[in-house]
């Protein structure tokens, strides 16, 4: 009897050790569990038109913002699944890394470093960096910079380029786009040094500013996942998500649509 209680005692402990893996490895499963709640959280950058910005009626609009609805919809069937999340440039890698989002389309250029921390997808986009001026300045070339007051924004790639070919430019950091173009609208900076994509974003709304036509960096777009092997099926259908939009000529109707000029 002794022996026949502690057999059931083993089963039900086996039994329940194997419901808590399956279960526990079901919940931790990225895709499966986007699948089970049907939503995917991805997040954008809300300061980066046309990338990503806020419009005039509240919504999260943009570039990167049409990558995710498709994203969502290829993999859930229905981009409404999708739940947008602002990142910075600073905190997007600590958002996705601590879970707060499952992916991240935010005008992010892979990088060696960045790809240590993350995993990155096929690229969706190249940018490359310029440097944007008042239209009256006299900046004309990158080795005008070295003397000038030039902005970059914390936490992108503009930071390593800055200090690499222009060292002895009087660099000033912000944390947001608005911010730096603040500055140079008021003759606080003499220039900005950022991605072309994003800077044209600045141009579409303002007059009296340009944007030098050499660029100096090959930025390459790209969704990020996290490392871990709980989201690699997540990661597969990402990429197989950017291939099919790419196939279906759906990436060329997105640049059309938010960057007519840019490449013509
Ligand atoms: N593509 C650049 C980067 O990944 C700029 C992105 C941004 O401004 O958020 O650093």
């Amino acid at each position: 009897m002794k022996n026949l209680t502690l057999f059931t005692g083993c089963l039900l402990f086996c039994f329940l050790v194997f419901c808590g893996c399956t279960f526990g490895e079901k919940k931790e499963n990225a895709l499966t569990h986007a699948i089970l709640i049907n939503k995917i959280t991805i997040g954008v950058k809300c300061d980066s038109k046309p990338f990503g910005f806020i419009d005039n009626q509240g919504n999260i609009q943009g570039f990167d913002v049409d990558i995710a609805k498709n994203i969502t919809n290829l993999i859930l069937g229905d981009e409404n699944s999708l739940e947008l999340v602002c990142v910075s440039a600073q905190s997007r890698i600590a958002d996705l890394n601590s879970k707060k989002v499952d992916l991240l389309v935010a005008a992010m250029s892979i990088t060696d470093n960045r790809a240590n921390v993350v995993r990155f997808s096929t690229p969706y986009y190249i940018a490359g960096q310029a440097i944007m001026t008042k239209n009256n300045s006299k900046i004309a070339a990158l080795s005008d910079l070295n003397k000038a007051n030039v902005g970059f924004i914390l936490g992108t790639t503009s930071e390593r380029t800055i200090r690499n070919l222009a060292p002895a430019a009087n660099l000033r950091a912000s944390k947001t786009y608005f911010e730096i173009f603040e500055l140079l609208k008021d003759d606080e900076i003499d220039a900005i040094l950022a991605d072309d994509s994003i800077l044209y974003g600045i141009l579409m709304d303002n007059n009296g500013y340009k944007i030098l036509p050499k660029r100096y960096t090959r930025e390459y777009y790209a969704v990020a996942t996290r490392q871990n092997k709980e989201s690699n099926e997540l990661f597969e259908e990402v990429n197989n998500a950017i291939n099919i939009m790419q196939q279906r000529g759906i990436i060329n109707e997105i640049k059309a649509k938010w960057i007519p000029n840019l490449h013509s």
